[in-house]
């Protein structure tokens, strides 16, 4: 094969494995909006997964999420609706998460307790 032949190939490869990616990752996150309300999300799936997310902040890895802080859970984000114990989270399609939770996609909630 000659030079250019195997960069081109090269650079294809590479695109199309970049492909795959995106559309893995879009598929989940749609997959995740497209969740039935009252379902609970659970740690192990891949997209929560992928976001850090934990049932208890105080399981947070601090050297993946070094800005995280025990301050941060679902019942102070934006995106959590619900009561003291649990609520929906609209960031993943109305799951049910525990007040207790967090993910890489927190939002404090100013007017939260
Ligand atoms: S987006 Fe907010 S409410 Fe939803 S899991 Fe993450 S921290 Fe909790």
């Amino acid at each position: 094969m000659k030079n250019s032949n195997r960069r081109i190939f090269l650079i294809h490869s590479a695109a199309i494995t970049s492909a795959t990616l995106a559309t893995q990752v879009y598929a989940a996150e749609n997959k995740m909006k497209a969740a039935a309300p009252g379902e609970r999300l659970s740690e192990a799936d891949s997209y929560p997964k992928s976001m850090g997310f934990k049932l208890d902040t105080k399981s947070v890895d601090k050297t993946r999420y070094p800005r995280h802080t025990t301050e941060q859970y679902c019942s102070r984000c934006q995106l959590y609706e619900g009561n003291a114990n649990e609520g929906e989270c609209s960031f993943y399609g109305g799951r049910i998460v525990p007040s207790t939770g967090w993910c890489k996609n927190f939002k404090l909630n100013k007017s939260a307790a």
